[in-house]
């Protein structure tokens, strides 16, 4: 085996040890590959339970009414700091340990009711919201996921208030994107007790305020010479901590305190492992859903004040004696922005709901909302920014410190091309194996059961390919936008299908076209959820007899744009410049005849 198959047979067996241990329930968004609606995943749209919506209502009035009085964004971003008395203040209106379960200090709500907090949050001040993701999303999530009893009684109810902070470090400089390719080594003692960790972490986000942190490392595999990765909860007391850098001077989200720290023999008791011994990835990665599906939150709460500010800048601002918003240039990026900022509400309620009704598999959908609200957000800012002309360059304004805040998104929490080309592959699997199977039996063709087998995947797959699925909406207004849907998902199917022939393994390396796959699969995953919401609005319009409102308008547009871009998506897949774009980027690359 050479070098290169290597690697790739050890992305395979660590992809497969990650994501598809065990029989799963076929879930939405694996579903569209396959040509399927699961409606089940997206319909009807979820609604906070009647009885825990008062307790939600008054937690986001105390919130409102404390970050009117105490919160500055600007200050926060000048002075590069959220001040002590903010953070202390988020801790007694219980931001701090929103889902922690009420017998750990916290206020036991759901991932739903979370994702509304931090999208008041995500509205006013991305530093902030970075900061209680970094504690609340993922600094403590593996422990309130993984930890036992005893470890949540001892760290938990401090980590709940806010007394302690919280802190999730898992890059390094070799583990970036890659982030299964963790260097900081944890060795086990002779006697048992405790695990010896060596080695850097950086961009770790609350790094230096943090009271408990949650470190990967390598850990030897039992009877091999292998490794693999380890959760652990390090404290900065022990001895051998060591912060090389509290505050590594950014661009954006400057408030937040991202640091460098080492740990140099550090000796971590064996009680602070979190989770399954060796399991750290997969405790990582699970993490990591919850803290996406947060993301989403605030990246719908800084678009709906991109909206805000777009409405209030277009009615007064002059110029060629009309208010800019006559200009039909400047009506086509609002009307956007009111789209994408619905779609981005509805698509992340929809993900939180996947979490909070328990069910396996969401790991595709939390990715695919955290590349679609990041990538929308980018382009309402950019919008917007470009609304305010001159004036949004300017640091009276918000816009340019939004602007600066918004560019991490795309980066963090696993870069979108990363996580776009994980979208497509993951997607494309079940499709994939299926063909594997009629592929391989048709080559041994003598061996009866397996040609069996193929005979059933082949109807499988031909039986998907024909029908197109039903989109079970209420309201006879959106029979229309449901059929274009099932129509759509149909031809999404074919063009996967067709995909996966045609090219077969090397569509592994295929990135350009895995790309417009993921995309048109984050396009019909985003109209499933405008649609279930939109339909959910109108059924309870009609009950209430309310007329149409702007948000359904914004819906229809969502829906149509959507609609459009999912054709180009699949267009693109036979009609491109890819060979060009190669040739070209290898050429400057230097790396002719790849
Ligand atoms: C402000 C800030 C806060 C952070 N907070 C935390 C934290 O709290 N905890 C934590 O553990 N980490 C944190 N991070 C780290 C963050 O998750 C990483 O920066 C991110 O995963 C990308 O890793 P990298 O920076 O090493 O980029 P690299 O891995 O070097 O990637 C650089 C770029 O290369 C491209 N690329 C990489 N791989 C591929 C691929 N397979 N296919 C196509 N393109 C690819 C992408 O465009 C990517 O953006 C933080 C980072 C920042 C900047």
């Amino acid at each position: 085996m050479n070098k290169l198959d290597a690697q790739r047979q050890k992305e395979i067996q660590q992809a497969e040890e990650l994501l598809f241990a065990g029989p799963q329930a076929l879930g939405f968004a694996k579903g569209l590959f396959q040509g399927h609606f699961v409606a089940d995943w997206v319909m009807p749209y979820p609604r906070i339970p009647a009885a825990q919506q008062p307790e939600l209502d008054g937690a986001l009035t105390k919130l409102r009414e404390f970050l009117d009085e105490h919160l500055d964004p600007a200050e926060v971003d000048r002075k590069a700091d959220i001040p002590r008395s903010v953070i202390d203040g988020l801790g007694r209106v219980g931001v701090l340990g929103m889902t922690a379960p009420k017998e750990y200090g916290g206020h036991g709500f759901s991932q739903m009711a979370n994702c509304k907090i931090l999208e008041e949050i995500g509205r006013r001040c991305a530093s902030t919201s970075v900061f209680v993701n970094a504690h609340h999303s993922i600094g403590i999530r593996a422990l309130l996921l993984f930890g036992t009893h005893e470890q949540k009684q001892r760290w938990l109810p401090k980590l709940s208030t806010g007394e302690q902070l919280g802190a999730f470090a898992l890059t390094e400089k070799e583990a970036g994107s890659d982030a299964a390719n963790v260097q900081m080594q944890a060795r086990p003692s002779e006697d048992g007790s405790h695990f010896v960790l060596n080695g850097e972490k950086r961009y770790i986000t609350n790094a230096a305020i943090a009271d408990v942190l949650t470190v990967m490392a390598r850990t030897p595999v039992p009877g091999s010479d292998k490794t693999s990765i380890t959760a652990f909860l390090v404290t900065p007391d022990m001895p051998g901590f060591e912060m090389l850098d509290a505050r590594m001077p950014k661009m954006g989200i400057r408030g937040t305190a991202t640091g460098r720290f080492a740990l140099r023999d550090v000796k971590v008791p064996k009680e602070n492992v979190l989770g399954p011994y060796g399991k750290g990835l997969k405790v990582a990665l699970t993490v990591l859903d919850f803290g996406r599906t947060t993301f989403g939150a605030c990246c719908t709460g800084a678009a709906k004040t991109c909206l805000r500010l777009a409405i209030e800048h277009a009615n007064t601002r002059k110029q060629f004696n009309k208010t800019l918003g006559n200009f039909h240039l400047v009506q086509k990026k609002i009307a956007r922005i009111a789209a994408d900022a619905y779609a981005m509400e509805a698509m992340t309620t929809i993900t939180a709901s996947l979490i909070d009704r328990g069910l396996e598999d969401y790991m595709l959908e939390t990715a695919m909302l955290k590349v679609f609200t990041t990538e929308r957000l980018w382009e309402c800012i950019n919008d917007v920014f470009q609304i305010y002309g001159g004036s949004a360059y300017f640091v009276d304004r918000p816009l340019e410190r939004m602007m600066r805040d918004a560019r991490i998104n795309q980066i963090g929490e696993g870069a979108n091309e990363v996580l776009t080309s994980f979208i497509a592959l993951v997607g494309m699997r079940g499709p994939g194996m299926e063909f594997k199977e009629i592929y391989d039996t048709m080559m041994k063709p003598t061996r009866e059961r397996g040609f069996a087998k193929a005979w059933t995947a082949g109807k499988r797959r031909l039986g998907a390919t024909v029908r197109v699925p039903e989109i079970p909406v209420r309201s006879a207004e959106l029979r229309w936008f449901a059929n274009q849907l099932g129509r759509l998902i149909w031809r999404f199917n074919v063009a996967v299908n067709r995909a996966l022939i045609t090219y077969r393994e090397p569509i592994l390396d295929m990135q350009l076209l895995q790309e417009r796959i993921a995309n048109a699969a984050m396009d019909l995953l985003a109209s499933a959820c405008v649609l279930s919401r939109q339909d959910d609005e109108l059924q309870f319009a009609q009950r209430n007899g309310n007329s149409s409102s702007p948000d359904q308008l914004a819906a229809d547009l969502f829906l149509r744009q959507s609609f459009r871009r999912i054709r180009q998506f699949l267009a693109g897949l036979t009609n491109n410049d890819d060979k060009s774009v190669l040739a070209t980027a290898n050429s400057i690359l230097g790396k002719p005849g790849k």
